[in-house]
């Protein structure tokens, strides 16, 4: 199973390795970027359409899928579903080296998010 902890495990045991390395029968392991946001449960506020002086928080998790994300509205709790979590989803970060937002060398070298400015942590591609 994929949890929070395993995947956070993961990316400090990839923190430690150079990109890219070559293993000894030759193997060449290229390790892409990724924003670290991405590996940690997320908050985040979301504006009630009917009352503009409510917000809902909705909980994101740093696993890929949308099943485990859930809203503290009276939809969600009671319908399991809103339109919230689809906002919320627009507001995370989500960074990767597969995104249209490139990093400058120097982001690179120091790997920092170029979209919300975070570290960013190495995965294997
Ligand atoms: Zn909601
Ligand atoms: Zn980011």
């Amino acid at each position: 199973m994929k949890t929070a902890k395993n995947l956070l495990a993961r990316a400090r045991e990839m923190r430690s390795f150079g990109p890219p390395t070559v293993g000894y029968n030759g193997r060449v392991t290229q390790f892409a970027q990724e924003c670290e946001s991405n590996l940690e449960w997320q908050e985040v506020e979301v504006r009630s359409s009917t009352d503009p002086k409510k917000t809902y928080s909705v909980s994101i998790p740093p696993w890929e899928g949308t099943e485990d994300i859930t809203c503290d509205c009276p939809s969600w709790t009671y319908r399991g579903y809103c339109r919230h979590t689809r906002e919320a989803m627009r507001k995370i970060c989500n960074w990767t080296s597969n995104d249209p937002v490139p990093q400058s060398e120097e982001q690179r070298r120091n790997h920092v998010c170029p979209r919300c400015g975070r570290n960013t942590v190495l995965v294997e591609e």
